[in-house]
Order: C-alpha cells, then sequence, then structure tokens
C-alpha cells in the first residue's frame, strides 16, 4: 500500500509540475481508496505532500458507476470535471453580419448577451463576459472562463490573473489594449451544490461547456483576424487543439500549432505562476512569450531576452 500511495502523490507532483491543476477521480475510485486506507491503515505518506501542495481532486458527480480499479484512480491526461451540468442545448450557430469589424464585433455581443443558454449560467447580477481588447490587435490571447472578478465587471481577465497577464504583455512591449484577450468560455463555470449551497471556487470548464461556448470564440478569431493566437492554460489549449489531444500541457507548450488557419503557440495560465511563483516558472512562459514575439515581428530587446533568467 506503501508503494501505491509513493506512487499516486509521485504522479500527482509530475502533473502539478506539468501545470495541471485539477485531477478527476470517481466517486467508485475514491470509496476503494477509503476502503484500502481504513482496513490497511497505511503509514503516512511522504511528508510535505499535502492538499494544499498536490493539484484539487474533484470527485465525479455525474458519471455513471465504473468498475472499481484501484490502478485507474489517476490519468495522466489532464482530465475536464465530470461535474453535474445539465445537458446544454446543440451548439450556437453564430451569424455575423457584413460591416466593419466594429459593426460584427457589436453584433456579437449582443448575440452572446441574449443567449438564453449563457444567461442561464450566469449568477444573478453577474455577467456574460465576451472579448475585450483592440480589433486589429495581431495578437489575441485566449485564456479558460471568467473568474469572479470577470463575471462581475464583464471583461475577462480583471482579477489577479488577469492583472499578471496584463504585466506579461507590458513585458512584450505592448498595452493590453494593443492586443485581443478571450475565453475559451463565456460563463463563469459553476461549483457544485452542496445542502443547496454553490461551492466557493472556481472549476475548470466542462467538455460540453467548451463546445457550446467555442463558436462564440471562433466569431471572435473571425473578426479580429489576428496573426497569432495564445493558448492559456490546459481548457484553452484542449478547446482549440482538441481534447485528449495531448498528455500534459508540458508536452505541447513552446511549440507552434494551428487554430483555424492561425497559428497558435501553448503555453501556461497565468494562475500557474500565482500559485507558485518562481523565476523558473516564469521563464518558461516568457520563453514561449518571446517566440510570439519574434513569430508577430516586435522588437525584442536584450533586457527583455534575459527576463527571468537571473536566480
Ligand atoms: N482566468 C481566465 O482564464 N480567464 C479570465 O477571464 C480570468 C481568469
Amino acid at each position: 500500500m506503501r508503494h501505491a500511495l509513493h506512487a499516486l502523490t509521485d504522479e500527482l507532483r509530475r502533473l502539478k509540475t506539468a501545470g495541471v491543476s485539477t485531477v478527476t477521480v470517481s466517486e467508485e475510485a475514491l470509496e476503494h481508496l477509503r476502503r484500502v486506507v481504513v482496513t490497511r491503515r497505511p503509514t503516512p505518506g511522504p511528508a510535505g505532500v499535502g492538499p494544499s501542495r498536490t493539484p484539487e481532486i474533484s470527485p465525479v458527480t455525474a458519471r455513471p458507476p465504473a468498475p472499481a480499479r484501484s490502478a485507474a484512480i489517476v490519468s495522466a491526461v489532464p482530465v475536464l470535471p465530470q461535474v453535474a451540468v445539465a445537458a446544454l442545448p446543440p451548439t450556437p450557430v453564430v451569424t455575423l453580419p457584413a460591416g466593419d469589424k466594429q459593426t460584427r464585433w457589436d453584433a456579437l455581443l449582443a448575440a452572446v448577451l441574449a443567449d438564453p443558454t449563457c444567461r442561464a449560467h450566469v449568477r444573478p447580477g453577474k455577467k456574460v463576459v465576451l472579448g475585450v481588447g483592440s480589433l486589429d490587435a495581431k495578437i489575441m490571447f485566449v485564456g479558460e472562463a471568467p473568474g469572479a472578478e470577470e463575471e462581475i465587471q464583464g471583461e475577462p481577465f480583471v482579477g489577479p490573473a488577469g492583472q499578471l497577464l496584463t504585466k506579461m504583455i507590458q513585458g512584450m512591449g505592448l498595452a493590453r489594449a494593443e492586443v485581443y484577450i478571450g475565453n475559451i468560455m463565456n460563463w463563469r463555470p459553476q461549483m457544485p451544490t452542496v445542502d443547496g449551497r454553490e461551492q466557493v471556487g472556481n472549476r475548470p470548464p466542462t467538455e460540453d461547456e467548451i463546445r457550446y461556448c467555442l463558436p462564440y470564440l471562433r466569431a471572435q478569431i473571425e473578426v479580429v483576424n489576428p496573426e497569432l493566437l495564445v493558448a492559456l492554460g490546459s481548457s484553452a489549449t484542449q478547446g482549440l487543439l482538441g481534447f485528449k489531444s495531448f498528455k500534459a500541457l508540458g508536452d505541447v507548450r513552446g511549440l507552434w500549432h494551428e487554430f483555424g488557419g492561425k497559428p497558435l503557440m501553448v503555453t501556461y495560465h497565468p494562475s500557474y505562476i500565482l500559485r507558485e511563483p518562481s523565476n523558473r516558472k516564469k521563464r518558461l512562459i516568457w520563453e514561449d512569450l518571446l517566440k510570439v514575439m519574434e513569430r508577430a515581428a516586435l522588437p525584442i530587446t536584450d533586457k527583455q531576452r534575459g527576463y527571468f533568467l537571473e536566480r
């Protein structure tokens, strides 16, 4: 049993290093683990491994019962959650009107704000969120989903992760208003409710939620027509590259991919750094952004090339 626990914690560490923040574990697997722990009374796991230092584990609530298999507790694939989200209707068909970029974007905003499914997923008094920024941007960043601050203001990336993203953009020699910032989702995913109360926090969107919102992101890409896309984190990357198209974000980040005919750079989400700020992690993202700057023919100074190299 001790070996199994070591293997489990090692795997969780590996996933965390790869940028995975959520691991889905089925209720059956949890129950199986609990039974083993109770009957075998294992010695404690390695020091320093605890809930605050390992990826968050979210129990499955909507998946049909699976056969209990202790060997399949943790999946190496960055699994999107299987929360009890009501079935979503077919994905919306977004038709953009003729006209200039602003006319088309205004129509898109009106469409997403009127979308009954988006509206139904927004908490009372909170907002559906579309992208923000220059409609002539060369670079479009794509994040995951609005958080607490974003659903209040109705603007992506205005909370702590957004402030960090803004600094990263400024580090590239650009103003926030010169790029376009969107999300794979237009609403803040609802947390499971316990005793009729929604739990506090954020969760990554499900595949179905991402699929539903994707036409709105595609339409924003069509309107803005940026030269380059940058996916921030696992959810955005899964939405753009395809679900289960990679095992760990670390395998696809820092590389050029393609979405809708546009070059797509994959990098970590800024919240990856917020959780554990270190120059090593900042440098990883920064190296990806240097590639974006090169491809966008932005000037790069020696100082910029050396950011976060010092220990
Ligand atoms: N994280 C995201 O991915 N998007 C936001 O808008 C805010 C936080």
